[in-house]
């Protein structure tokens, strides 16, 4: 779920030094071009924006995201960049099981509530960050985009409170959500999960565990 915690809020006008950094992630992809096609022919722009971007993006890391997740946001990013011009990074993807719990109890811990907590983070057992399938993506342009574009690639924005978590989700749009605690009916949740009302009950089971 969130990594920023300032910026929950709406989406932040774009930085100016943003354009400066699209600008040149283009030319760096236009000027590879060349390059990638030879490294891997028929897939040129596609080589050439993953190079660019990860210039751009040097800490992000699609690993553990799932083959066809990650392939769909590789081709939307890919198409973002060579069609209109705009940059797609990546913020956080796939999440281990122990970080999203820590993320989850920081959040228990910070808004004091696990109802509040869940309009921003979810435990492990229903995040799909940890099941590969979630996407945090950066910046507001990029992320404005992929809601507009996103469907050719199965990737919709989900939650209302977070511009920047988008899912990959082949069968089709999900119902849009006031944000992550209002989840689907039928969502899993641990037994020890429903029955805690408090984070101190939740602290002393994930410790016991
Ligand atoms: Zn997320």
């Amino acid at each position: 779920m969130h990594e920023h915690d300032t910026e929950r809020d709406a989406a932040r006008p774009p930085r100016r030094r943003d354009p400066v950094y699209a600008a040149v992630t283009r030319i760096a992809a236009f000027a590879l071009a060349p390059v990638a096609a030879a490294v891997t022919p028929g897939r040129a722009r596609h080589t050439a924006c993953r190079w660019a971007l990860a210039a751009r993006f040097p800490a992000e890391s699609l690993d553990g995201l799932q083959p066809a997740a990650r392939a769909a946001f590789e081709a939307a990013r890919t198409r973002a960049l060579w069609e209109h011009g705009v940059l797609l990074g990546l913020t956080s993807g796939y999440r281990d099981r122990a970080t999203q719990t820590a993320l989850y109890l920081a959040e228990v811990r910070r808004c004091g509530s696990v109802a509040e907590a869940r309009r921003w983070a979810l435990p492990p057992e229903e995040s799909r960050h940890v099941a590969g399938t979630a996407m945090d993506v950066r910046p507001t342009e990029g992320a404005r985009w992929l809601e507009r574009h996103g469907a050719l690639h199965s990737l919709y924005r989900v939650y209302d409170n977070e511009w920047w978590h988008f899912e990959y989700r082949p069968d089709g749009p999900p119902a849009r959500l006031p944000h992550p605690g209002a989840a689907a009916r039928g969502t899993r949740r641990p037994e020890w999960f429903r029955q805690a009302t408090s984070m101190t009950e939740i602290d002393l089971t994930c410790s016991a565990a």
